[in-house]
């Protein structure tokens, strides 16, 4: 049985449970945009924060894409969120290629190189990546200025996030 088989399986037995209240609309606290790596999943556990209270954005590394934009401005004017936080990790698996190496290695293993250079958005500093991004979406007219906009490594090994800020880079041993 595939994993999706055995999930449908076990979303039948979820669902006899499942609380309807939930269907309320939703009233997320703050925003999170993180990493696709399931070691990010457990939000709550690592922020301690109520699951309803966060509003997740993920995409790989994480990219603060145009499309993550989009949805940063949809969850602070249309959901309520106050507050954005943006957590990268340590050993992240975007940092482990460069989009030249993925796109010339895809290209050769299928043959075909029509989608290529496709942007991957492979990164190299996961402090780099925080800081341009705090810069992104805080030069963003649509994101007002009194939400907080903070950035986070958080470390694979310990479980600890901290924080990125501006001039640590410097600082940093
Ligand atoms: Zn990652």
């Amino acid at each position: 049985m595939s994993i999706i088989d055995k999930a449908l399986e076990a979303n039948r037995k979820y669902a006899k449970s499942y609380d309807p209240s939930n269907a309320k609309r939703p009233a997320p606290k703050i925003v999170v945009v993180t990493c696709m790596d399931p070691r990010l999943s457990d939000l709550p556990g690592i922020l301690g924060l109520p699951q309803a209270d966060i509003d997740v954005i993920r995409t790989g590394g994480p990219a603060v894409t145009d499309d993550v934009l989009g949805e940063l401005v949809v969850s602070n004017r249309v959901l309520g969120t106050t507050e954005i936080m943006l957590l990268n990790h340590t050993g992240c698996g975007f940092t482990t290629f460069t989009d030249d190496e993925l796109n010339a290695k895809l290209t050769a293993l299928t043959g075909d190189a029509s989608p290529a250079p496709m942007r991957l958005f492979s990164y190299k500093d996961p402090e780099q990546n925080t800081l341009e991004q705090i810069k992104k979406v805080r030069s963003h007219p649509w994101i007002a200025k009194e939400v907080p906009v903070r950035g986070f490594i958080f470390d694979v090994e310990t479980g600890l996030i901290r924080e990125v800020h501006r001039a640590s880079k410097d600082v940093a041993a």
